[in-house]
């Protein structure tokens, strides 16, 4: 669905568009798995508050609805709000502020905040699937803070830096992309990152910068540079203008949607973008579908959005 065909549903059809995501065949007991399950009317003797979509496991015995276990337990937002503010956020290529997802859906800025941020832990929980391969561009970059002035005569490159936070980019060239975001960027950090994520007959392509310096030795394809100092983006193959791309994106939604970002949750960000890289042979509305489909997961919290998946 889209975003029209989503912002026309009534809540009942958004709850149970919502079941046949989270069900495709059969209704399961969220707690423990059982497909032996009895839909509750929800005005049933002893019910104190009406709840729609209630439904019981006759093996457990306790009732349930489909936000259970998943990014939507606990919240008082309607389905339907849930439904468009994924669909907008799926759809934004440099993302969607708070502020403007607020308007949108008519729900307060605080509330819009933690929706974007439970749609972000849905993006980031894609299972890794297999390793990077090929060609593979590496690439780091300082994202947020602001430029700290140390004296009259203008900045210190070092003072231009510290403020802001470090991220690591690998880009399969006509794949996928992973991000890392690290305390410091080093020799050790960066190639811990790279071997872990990338198989070891692929090939690396980076800038000069000398922490990835030694880092052929692990891979088979080899390791190409280009020199950014000397004015060299490409030379035949070698250049990461894909990477370069994949960060131009990215800092095109902090400072044009986001504006700010704080260290703690950039890494979220950086995986909302990454989600959208990922998936961005398909349209929208697929991509909308398959986060929904990763709706299921730990309850998050206003305060602790950054919880871990377990
Ligand atoms: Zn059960």
């Amino acid at each position: 669905m889209n975003f029209n065909e989503i912002s026309t549903l009534t809540e009942a059809q958004a709850r149970e568009y919502l079941e046949q995501i989270r069900w495709p065949t059969e209704k399961a007991c969220p707690r423990c798995g059982s497909v032996n399950v009895v839909k509750l009317n929800n005005t049933a003797v002893g019910s104190r508050k009406k709840r729609e979509g209630l439904y019981n496991c006759r093996d457990c015995r306790k009732p349930f609805t489909v936000t259970v276990g998943t990014i939507f337990e606990g919240s008082h937002v309607s389905i339907r709000t849930w439904l468009m503010a994924f669909s907008l956020m799926c759809a934004s290529k440099k993302g969607i502020s708070s502020c403007q997802l607020s308007r949108m859906l008519d729900v307060t800025q605080k509330t819009a905040w933690f929706i974007c941020h439970r749609v972000r832990y849905a993006m980031g929980k894609e299972p890794l699937k297999g390793m990077l391969r090929g060609s593979v561009e590496v690439d780091e970059t300082y994202v947020g803070g602001k430029l700290r002035k140390v004296n009259n005569l203008g900045f210190s490159h070092a003072k231009r830096y510290d403020n802001k936070t470090p991220v690591i980019a690998l880009v399969e060239r006509g794949g996928k992309v992973r991000t890392k975001v690290t305390a410091n960027i080093t020799a050790r950090n960066l190639k811990n990152f790279i071997r872990n994520n990338v198989l070891t007959d692929s090939k690396i392509y980076t800038d000069e910068y000398r922490g990835y310096k030694g880092i052929s030795a692990y891979f088979n394809g080899g390791h190409e540079s280009v020199v950014h100092s000397r004015y060299e983006y490409a030379r035949g193959d070698a250049h990461i203008n894909t990477a370069e791309c994949f960060f131009s994106l990215l800092k095109r939604g902090v400072m044009g949607s986001f504006h700010k970002v704080s260290k703690k949750h950039l890494q979220r960000y950086c995986d909302e973008f990454s989600w959208r890289w990922n998936l961005r042979k398909i349209d929208d509305e697929e991509r909308t579908l398959r986060t929904l489909r990763q709706m299921e997961g730990e309850r998050l919290f206003y305060n602790e959005p950054l919880r871990k998946a377990s």
